[in-house]
């Protein structure tokens, strides 16, 4: 399968006063119907690594390449083309701008792709219908409610078709409904179209729908789990059994 990103060797500082090294020789590959999960405590790093690998954040040191080119032979205009045309964000706090209507919010990438009036038109539309949220399409996102502001969300990282999703902590905000929903979404365009996914959750059943998870402490990868052939439920339960595992030493430091 074709790599889309590959991280390698990555640490990560954070300067001034009190220098931090948040992420401390990190590498991942990410290639075409991937879907990976990253875990760990709060404060491990997830979101730093996540920005990193995603592009919007610079590593301090290591190698980070799209499509095989190292990215620090690209200039910032090359890089952020490429996150346009490539890459699909969701966030926790979904990021919609109050003053578009959903149509428009859903239309934003494609307009910052700088494509033609029309497609942006005909792409939206196709979305729209794929996600069921028709109905508020002409309403802004604060007369919707939270698991239609999300579906915006998702319509807006998917309406470029791209072949990464990034997602940090997606069902954040979300009910268990709409966040299996949510997830049952970014499943199928995994499955159907090969999207790969990269994602970011404190929830163990969320990151259940990844095919690989990776747990991250204290700015280094710890363990990777692979699902391999298991069903979803007993890839949760081994999920479970890392997560336990540690509130355990928090136990047993206490
Ligand atoms: P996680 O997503 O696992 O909770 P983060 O990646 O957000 O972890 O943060 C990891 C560590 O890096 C934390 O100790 C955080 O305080 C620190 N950190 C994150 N961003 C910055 C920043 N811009 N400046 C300084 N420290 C930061």
């Amino acid at each position: 399968m074709e790599s889309i990103i590959s991280a390698k060797n990555i640490i990560k500082n954070y300067g001034g006063k009190n220098p931090v090294n948040v992420l401390k020789n990190v590498g991942l590959t990410v290639k075409e119907g991937d879907f990976i999960c990253i875990m760990g405590p709060s404060g491990s790093g997830k979101s730093t690594f996540l920005n990193v690998i995603s592009t919007v954040d610079r590593p301090s040191k290591g190698i980070i390449e799209i499509n095989g080119k190292d990215i620090f032979s690209m200039s910032d205009k090359q890089i952020g083309k490429f996150r346009y045309e490539n890459m699909g964000f969701i966030f926790q706090e979904f990021n919609l701008i109050d003053s578009l209507t959903i149509r428009e919010n859903v239309g934003v990438p494609l307009v910052l792709a700088g494509q033609k009036r029309e497609e942006i038109n005909k792409k939206t539309e196709a979305i729209i219908n794929e996600l069921n949220i028709s109905e508020i399409i002409d309403k802004f996102p604060e007369e919707c409610s939270g698991g239609q502001r999300q579906r915006a969300a998702a319509a807006r990282a998917l309406v470029t078709n791209p072949k990464l999703i990034i997602a940090d902590e997606p069902t954040g905000s979300l009910d268990s409904k709409n966040s299996h929903e949510l997830l049952k979404i970014i499943k199928e365009r995994n499955e159907k179209y090969g999207t790969a996914v990269l994602m970011v959750t404190h929830d163990s059943m969320i990151a259940s729908y990844a095919k690989k998870l990776i747990f991250l402490r204290d700015g280094k990868i710890e363990e990777t789990l692979e699902r391999n052939n298991l069903t979803q439920k007993e890839f949760f339960y081994k999920i479970v059994d890392i997560t336990s595992r540690e509130s355990q030493s928090f136990f047993d430091i206490a």
